[in-house]
């Protein structure tokens, strides 16, 4: 079978009998899928339809204890392990050949406290579900953009969205993590337990062990928010662009503005911002109204919406199974030069699906200091990068090449920082482009808590020698 196949690691290669891999599947309360399982081409799926790995296991934890099993089982047989929750990595890193993805998304419970404003979520969640629940009491946290998304990935980066520049990024409202580590224990990582842990799951990613269940502060929003979205035609973009960049510097914590040069079916290019204003609606009329009035755009919609339609907004653009490919950096500023030069390397795209984003970022996320948690690239005001989306594997190089094509035209005008939850396989440079200043402690705390590098199929931090 093919769990019992070799897997050459550092460590050492060792088979795994069939017994001992019977005796796993009855000790866990989940589902266990070998290639030979009918679910198995379901199974090894992720997000990203340009990824096709097989792992020789697939372990659909449905508890702790399972995570704690599936560890024990990967570490005693030096399998390479990969961590899925909401499997929405860009370069597919929660799957792998061969080895064993541990998955926690059937670990869905959700408890909401509407009195202490803390929901307790497990790991399997996605954003949707997660703001379904909470919206059922008039609260949320800040979550990202696309419902499909796991919480836990997200979370583990950093994770910012609608309401990251009033309330901080996701990780900011964590409260609490349970987390096994490469040991199999559990542990509580919180502001007064394993404090290093806490200090590491808050944007290291990962690294750090698998996260069975989050606590997160909640806050009220909604359920009626204004937003909308505005396009102009290319011929417009750049004055749109300049209006933008000034319009967004000087937006409050309660607006969000992201913006994007996209292309419609018939190959037309568009400028397009969409804004979220999450205070009272009568001041964000007043807010956006200076948006409103801009220009001559082909498209203008805005008004009261529900905060889940707004968070379900963008599905349609991403949808599982599409080949998708992006390379991101964040910029401080968005100088003409850089708006031209968005604007000459995006009319190349060569698929009519493909994207260059902007996504505003600052407000509380700027406020909190950057030694508080990994997340280290706070005073960043975007975050840039071509997506590109296509379906025919023969267009794979044509699409890849596009995207790090504009990545490198935007390049001189980064602050040279990237957010750690849009890295693909980019190497240990940008990881630690995506931590400055914070990666040597991460470093250390990765020798702590995970010294021979078990969880490595992730931003890598590697340990700190001894
Ligand atoms: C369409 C789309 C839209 C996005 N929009 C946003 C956005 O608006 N804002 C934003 O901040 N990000 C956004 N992202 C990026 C997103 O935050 C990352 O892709 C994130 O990793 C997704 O989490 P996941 O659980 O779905 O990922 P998975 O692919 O399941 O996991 C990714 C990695 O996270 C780690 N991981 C996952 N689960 C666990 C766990 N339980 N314990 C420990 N480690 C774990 C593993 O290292 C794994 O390799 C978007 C991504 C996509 C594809």
């Amino acid at each position: 079978m093919e769990v019992g196949k070799r897997i050459e690691r550092a460590g050492g290669a060792v088979d795994q009998p069939a017994s001992s891999v019977e005796r796993f599947r009855q000790c866990v309360h989940g589902e266990v899928v070998l290639p030979v399982d009918a679910g198995y081409e379901r199974a090894r799926k992720v997000w990203n339809g340009a990824i096709d790995r097989r792992p020789a296991m697939i372990v659909y934890c449905a508890d702790a204890n399972d995570v704690i099993e599936a560890v024990d089982f990967a570490r005693s047989g030096n399998y390479v392990v990969a961590v899925r929750s909401g499997g929405h990595n860009v370069a597919g890193l929660s799957v792998c050949d061969q080895g064993i993805v541990i998955d926690l998304s059937r670990m869905k419970r959700i408890e909401v406290d509407p009195v202490r404003r803390i929901a307790r979520a497990e790991a399997g969640l996605n954003l949707g579900e997660f703001d379904a629940a909470t919206q059922a009491h008039g609260l949320a946290t800040t979550m990202g953009v696309n419902s499909d998304t796991g919480i836990a990935g997200l979370t583990l980066g950093g994770g910012f969205g609608k309401l990251a520049r009033k309330h901080g990024l996701t990780c900011d409202n964590l409260i609490a993590a349970e987390i096994v580590t490469a040991d199999g224990q559990l542990h509580r990582a919180s502001a007064s337990e394993n404090t290093d842990l806490f200090w590491g799951v808050r944007g290291g990613g990962g690294n750090f062990g698998i996260v069975t269940a989050f606590e997160y502060r909640l806050h009220p929003v909604g359920p009626m928010i204004l937003a909308g979205s505005v396009s102009y035609p290319y011929g417009q973009a750049r004055d749109a662009m300049r209006f933008y960049r000034d319009f967004s510097g000087n937006a409050p914590d309660e607006l969000s503005l992201d913006a994007a040069l996209v292309t419609a079916p018939s190959g037309e290019q568009f400028f397009s911002v969409s804004a979220c204003y999450i205070g009272p609606l009568a001041l964000g009329e007043r807010v956006i109204g200076q948006l409103r009035e801009y220009g001559t755009p082909v498209e203008s919609r805005f008004g009261p919406v529900p905060y889940l339609q707004i968070q379900t907004a963008s599905d349609g653009i991403f949808p599982r199974g599409r080949r998708y490919y992006w390379k991101a950096q964040f910029l401080g500023e968005l100088t003409d030069t850089a708006i031209d030069t968005m604007l000459s390397v995006y009319a190349n795209a060569p698929s009519v699906s493909s994207l260059l984003v902007l996504q505003q970022v600052g407000g509380a996320i700027a406020r909190m200091s950057k030694s508080e948690t990994p997340y280290v690239n706070r005073d960043a005001l975007y975050d840039c990068f071509p997506i590109s989306i296509w379906d025919d594997p023969a267009d794979d190089d044509l699409n890849i090449r596009w995207a790090r094509d504009v990545w490198e035209a935007v390049k001189p005008f980064s602050t040279g920082g990237v957010y750690a939850n849009n890295l693909g396989e980019e190497g240990e440079d940008r990881v630690r482009s995506a931590y400055g200043e914070n990666y040597p402690r991460l470093m250390e705390l990765k020798k702590r808590y995970d010294p021979t590098n078990f969880f490595r199929l992730n931003q890598n931090v590697r340990p700190a020698p001894r």
